[in-house]
């Protein structure tokens, strides 16, 4: 027994060594006298002070930080002082090493970063209910450090690599917080194969089905796609070396996740999603020649393949705000399908897969730097005090995924925006107080409204009135997160204003009504009218919606109420939910058990279905709602409110329904309707709720609500329906 483990220590030591040399191999490039000496004194100290500790599988802790440091050098390009806090990373909050002693032996800036990464581990603790501020602190330190968020994204992307032996429960939640907020940030900062990774693996957690079956499908026609590409590719690789470029053209495929995507999108089977993989041509071109030649590749391209001219996307002229170059393109193939052809040179290339860090590399050669002005904008955000967290994230979670476009001043200055932006984004762009007093605008000379979408290279002059004020309406009209929580402030700053009035209001109504002003009773009193608020209810008087005879009114149901024995609606909190669970098996919420006694409803937003994964979410004051792990809103809730999350399951004995919707598409045919609902109500015995179809030139498009057992009773119906004769497609739908 004793020597079997001591040769495993000795192999493991030898195996701890290689892969420090491997992580050596790739900073190689980055290497400056004195580097190496770092590297090692910060390896020894991790592995001194992780030595006893294992991971979940089993293997030494050091496997972890040595691999965080890995990607961080080889996938993010990132230099000496990254490798060396990316070794540390973990060690101030799990050993006995202090701040103070990474100091002294690495100094400050060492210091300040894994000061950084120890703060932000916090953010996801589970019993965190203040997960979106604590987003807020992560995004600080962004602010102050990139470096900070490009470690805590190795650490995340090797976490997820190695989830395997984590209990399910944790690898939805991890999973959740990666598609939430680190798969955009990684967006964000250019960072697209971590990107892709990142997703693709959320995806294998979160819908391991559907990964499976896009995975096969796409394994499947390997070898066929593979042909297509040599096929595609040939002509092009041999006049672009006839004219003298030299340049590697190959095809690469997409990523599941955004296979998937597309499929959503556009409700369409994986069979017609056309564009399995994208061409790239990467040129070796001198850096004066770049654009050159990346539209001499272009032209030598589409001489061969008639481009869709809707299809030109130039972030060669205006690279994208995370430092994206390349120039797409859209081109017909030879059997008549949509190919996507992406090219740029190599230096652009290392951009597009390493992101900004890359970028700092040849700094020099780039004039303007996309990254600074949008970490500006972020601190910018942050530092709204009034903004409410959990907005402010949605926010900006929506702007980290969003396309740019370019816009002019009257004086040509050149402003970027997000794709979708409106006339009035782009008036709080240039001054809060010129968005304020927004009322319209011209964009190319003519007149607009404010809600006016702007077009790429639109030139934009903004029209302002000092009696102009925002509205609540323009939260609609805008999409950049700045111009939202300007509004937000601005119409709570108003909103304040009018309660104080409204509350003098009631004050002196109370008084005439003859009913103590207290706390107690103006919350009995927004309680009856319905409002969320007491705010809510002084501004209501404020604006005249509540008048005396209503207050009136509640005084006689009040009356009538204290007859009665009081009723109180039960608020669930989340201990009382674990409470009465206990006793049940690993606290697990079997729906269909009545014995339970716990309040639970299926959420109207995924439909859950037994069969379906699913989850438990506490809500304020409707007990436990269901939802599908796949639910749109999960990765929100369970990023967001990890504490609220109860795990659950469907208990197999029950002869219930559950409502879901289907979505048949078709050729429209006499009796097609008759032959669909006879499947559904004679075949099956399915109870329909309602059905709405729609046909537009011959195609049959109808959505129809039933009544199911379970994914299997669903699944066989699905299966018979698409044998119906004039059925294309059938697809479960949530809403
Ligand atoms: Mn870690």
């Amino acid at each position: 027994m004793k020597t079997e483990l001591v040769i495993d220590l000795e192999a493991e030591k030898q195996e701890i060594l290689k892969r420090y040399r491997a992580l050596l191999r790739a900073s190689k490039s980055t290497l400056q006298k004195g580097d190496k000496k770092e590297i090692r004194k910060a390896f020894d100290m991790a592995l001194e002070s992780h030595k006893d500790m294992r991971r979940k599988s089993g293997e030494p802790y050091i496997y972890h930080p040595i691999a965080v440091a890995q990607i961080a050098a080889e996938e993010i390009g990132l230099g000496t002082t990254s490798i060396v806090c990316a070794l540390l990373h973990d060690v101030v909050e799990d050993t006995d090493i202090t701040l103070e002693d990474i100091e002294r032996e690495f100094g400050k800036k060492t210091a300040k970063i894994i000061d950084g990464l120890t703060k932000i581990s916090g953010v996801f603790d589970t019993n965190s209910s203040l997960q979106a501020e604590n987003f807020r602190k992560m995004l600080l330190t962004l602010a102050d450090d990139v470096r900070v968020i490009l470690i805590k994204l190795a650490d995340r992307l090797h976490n997820m690599r190695t989830m395997d032996f984590m209990p399910r429960h944790k690898q939805l939640k991890i999973a959740s917080e990666t598609i939430y907020l680190y798969a955009p940030l990684a967006h964000r900062l250019g960072l697209y194969a971590i990107k892709s990774e990142l997703e693709d693996l959320s995806m294998k957690y979160l819908e391991p089905e559907t990964y499976k079956f896009i995975a096969k499908k796409l394994n499947e026609k390997k070898a066929e796609r593979n042909m297509f590409i040599k096929k595609f590719v040939e002509p092009i690789d041999e006049i672009v070396h006839e004219q003298g470029l030299v340049a590697d053209v190959y095809g690469r495929p997409k990523s599941i996740h955004s296979i998937w995507n597309k499929m959503k999108k556009k409700n369409i089977p994986f069979e017609e999603v056309y564009d399995l993989f994208a061409i790239r041509i990467i040129l070796d071109s001198a850096y004066e020649n770049e654009k050159a030649d990346c539209w001499k590749a272009y032209s030598i391209v589409t001489d061969l393949y008639r481009p869709n001219p809707d299809r030109l996307r130039d972030w060669v002229s205006s690279p994208k705000g995370n430092g994206y170059e390349s120039l797409h393109t859209t081109v017909m193939g030879p059997r008549g399908q949509w190919v996507e052809v992406q090219i740029r040179t190599q230096r652009m290339n290392e951009i597009a897969e390493k992101g900004f860090a890359a970028h700092w590399k040849y700094k020099e050669s780039s004039n303007d730097n996309g990254l600074d002005q949008w970490i500006q904008k972020v601190r910018e955000m942050l530092n709204n005090p009034e903004a409410n967290a959990l907005d402010f994230l949605d926010d900006f979670k929506m702007n980290l995924f969003s396309d740019e476009i370019f816009i002019f001043t009257p004086k040509g200055a050149l402003i970027q925006l997000p794709l979708g932006a409106t006339a009035l984004d782009f008036a709080f762009e240039i001054h809060t107080d010129v968005g304020a007093t927004c009322i319209g605008a011209k964009v190319n000379h003519k007149l607009v409204p404010i809600s006016y979408k702007l077009q790429n290279g639109d030139q934009v002059e903004i029209i302002t009135s000092s009696k102009q004020t925002p509205k609540e309406d323009w939260l609609n009209v805008v999409v950049t997160a700045k111009a939202k929580s300007k509004i937000k402030s601005s119409l709570k700053e108003e909103k304040r204003k009018i309660a104080e009035a409204g509350k003098e209001i009631l004050e002196r109504k109370l008084k005439s009504l003859k009913i103590t002003y207290n706390t107690d009773n103006i919350q009995k009193i927004s309680y009856f009218f319905k409002l969320p608020s007491t705010q809510e209810l002084f501004v209501n008087v404020a604006l005249g919606k509540i008048e005396l005879k209503d207050i009136k009114e509640y005084l006689s149901s009040e009356k009538e109420v204290e007859n009665r024995s009081p009723e109180r609606p039960e608020n669930l909190t989340v201990d009382m939910v674990k409470t009465k669970m206990k006793g049940s098996e690993n606290d697990i919420l079997l729906i269909g058990e009545d014995l339970q006694k716990i309040d639970y409803t299926l959420a109207a937003c995924c439909n859950p279905i037994p069969g379906d994964d699913v989850f438990g979410f506490v809500t304020v004051s409707e007990g436990i709602k269901i939802h599908r792990t796949n639910c749109p809103n999960a990765a929100q809730l369970m990023s967001n409110y990890g504490y609220r999350i109860v795990k659950a399951k469907w208990n197999k004995q029950q002869e219930l329904t559950f409502l879901t919707g289907l979505r048949i598409v078709g050729i429209d045919d006499v009796g097609l309707i008759n032959n669909i609902t006879k499947v559904i109500s004679n075949d099956f015995k399915v109870n329909m709720r309602s059905i709405t179809v729609d046909t537009n030139e011959g195609i049959f498009d109808g959505s129809i609500m039933i009544f199911v057992n379970d994914t299997e009773h669903l699944e066989n119906l699905i299966k018979n329906l698409l044998q119906v004769k004039g059925v294309t497609g059938v697809t479960r739908f949530d809403a």
